[in-house]
């Protein structure tokens, strides 16, 4: 069986990797670069238990496992660790916290999570590190654009079209994060809107434990925020927390920043701990989540086109739920039992739009916090 993947986000390195493991002939292609959007942008935090009780509960359970089985299994080089993490808030003057290393007014009272319920891995190694294991164990990666579908004339999808080649293929995997809107052109899909997010990367040395933080920050000008501070093995320390209004541009390399979001960010940063100055930025990102309507995943058979597939739409959750993505993504394309049930991410729940490249405007919508 041969199966072209659209897209080397976490979503498509991770079922190429499970695909191949299953002995699949994998076609990998990514139009700009491997983790080039947001899953080389995301902070990279994993949580076992806090999709219990809804949609998300068992594919989560299922990732979070897998994410330590895959750390050990390939002698982790993509700084997987477990974290304790804590929440807390910008207070009006001094106040006491439960961690040692924030500023004055950073009030920590809470415990979220601990090295049982909460991890991290770094999203662009883990992203680059599964795609290539899949390349190793026999996948192609190939550079290039998809920009149509091979179709049978009974409306069977038989391989992907790009710029200057075609690939045939017994199905074909849209792995495109927001961008799998581009597909609704050639196939029946629902909507998936991207949702820009900013972040910032310190060089935090030493000086940071290995504690995550979710907080609550007024700003002097009365808007809301919420960072994630998220330090990592390698000395760095990861802070997003601000969302932007730019719409998604068609090309991935065309991504930009809102204008003053790096500054206003910084200033949130810098308060939040003296380790978070300008002069330790080392990285300056921008990205946009894939989200649906509904705030779910779109994961399984496209309707209307049979060997078609879809798997985006993961959210602020696309690096935690990769693997159980990937993994239950391989069994449904090779005719398996996937280990979780897709049936409330299947595609058939939501209305199908159509998009016109000539027209296409694109949009964004507010998605789900974490
Ligand atoms: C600021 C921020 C922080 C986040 N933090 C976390 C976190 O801590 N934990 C967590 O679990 N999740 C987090 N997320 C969510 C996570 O980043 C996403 O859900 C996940 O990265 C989406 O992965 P993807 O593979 O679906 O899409 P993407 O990463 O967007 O990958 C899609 C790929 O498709 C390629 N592509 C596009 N068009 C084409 C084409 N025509 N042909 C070929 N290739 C194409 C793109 O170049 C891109 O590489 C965060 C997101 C943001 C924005």
């Amino acid at each position: 069986m041969k199966v072209v993947v659209c897209g080397a986000g976490a979503i498509g390195a991770a079922s190429a990797f499970y695909l191949t493991r299953a002995g699949v002939e994998v076609v990998l292609v990514e139009r700009t670069g491997v983790a080039c959007a947001a899953s080389g942008k995301a902070g990279g935090f994993l949580a076992r238990d806090w999709c219990d009780g809804g949609p998300l509960q068992s594919l989560a359970r299922r990732s979070f496992d897998l994410h330590a089985t895959l750390a050990k299994d390939f002698a982790n080089p993509w700084g997987y660790r477990r974290m304790t993490t804590f929440g807390g808030a910008r207070t009006r003057g001094p106040t006491s916290s439960l961690v040692d290393w924030v500023g004055p007014t950073i009030g920590i009272a809470q415990r979220l999570g601990d090295v049982e319920t909460t991890a991290q891995v770094h999203p662009a190694l883990f992203t680059r590190g599964l795609a290539s294991i899949a390349v190793n164990e026999g996948a192609s990666l190939v550079n290039g654009e998809v920009t149509g579908f091979l179709r049978e004339a009974d409306g069977r999808v038989r391989g992907v079209v790009m710029e200057e080649e075609h690939i045939d293929a017994d199905a074909v995997l849209v792995a495109m994060g927001p961008w799998s809107i581009l597909a609704a052109q050639w196939i029946d899909l629902p909507a998936v809107y991207g949702l820009k997010g900013h972040s910032l990367v310190f060089n935090t040395h030493d000086e940071i434990p290995p504690e995550a933080l979710f907080l609550e920050y007024r700003t002097v000008d009365g808007a809301t925020v919420t960072p994630e501070v998220f330090p990592r093995p390698d000395g760095t320390t990861y802070i997003c927390g601000l969302s932007g209004d730019g719409p998604l541009p068609v090309d991935p390399a065309d991504v930009r920043a809102d204008e003053d979001a790096f500054a206003r960010l910084l200033a949130v940063c810098s308060d939040i701990s003296p380790a978070f100055g300008e002069s330790r930025v080392i990285a300056r990102q921008t990205c946009f989540r894939p989200v649906t309507r509904d705030g779910l995943p779109l994961m399984g058979a496209v309707p209307s086109a049979p060997g078609a597939f879809v798997a985006t739409g993961h959210s602020v959750w696309g690096i935690l739920n990769a693997p159980a993505s990937g993994e239950a993504m391989a069994a449904l394309i090779t005719g398996a039992e996937p280990a979780v049930d897709l049936a409330p991410f299947d595609p058939a729940r939501l209305p199908p739009i159509r998009i016109d490249a000539d027209n296409f405007k694109p949009t964004y919508a507010r998605g789900p916090s974490r």
